[in-house]
């Protein structure tokens, strides 16, 4: 039985992976990546590098390509992974202005009750 004589440093891909990295580099994002395929993110980023495959510059999953290479992402991607982080905390903002006002940590309003 002929086995190669220089392995193959790329593993093979099992369908839902090659699935997956087509949908990175046409710029689907990795949560739809993930919900499509079962392929979780460190996997797919780990795989992109390996089989050379970025997701399009300027996305959040560009930035994570570069990071899986160890390489500084390039300014668009900083600048898309940047605005996702501002758009998570003005969500986070958001989401502590809906908490019931009996909830919220005391402040003023205590203070004044007390009078
Ligand atoms: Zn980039």
């Amino acid at each position: 039985m002929a086995t190669p004589l220089i392995p193959s440093p790329r593993p093979t891909l099992t369908a839902a992976q090659a699935v997956a990295l087509t949908l990175l580099r046409d710029g689907y994002t990795q949560r739809t990546i993930t919900a499509r395929t079962g392929v979780e993110p460190d996997d797919l980023y780990r795989l992109a590098m390996l089989h050379d495959i970025t997701a399009p510059h300027g996305t959040v999953e560009g930035h994570h390509c570069h990071e899986a290479r160890q390489e500084d992402p390039c300014t668009k991607c900083t600048h898309a992974f940047g605005r996702v982080h501002a758009r998570q905390h003005a969500r986070h903002r958001r989401t502590l202005a809906a908490v019931p006002r009996s909830l919220r940590p005391r402040g003023r309003q205590g203070r004044r009750a007390v009078r």
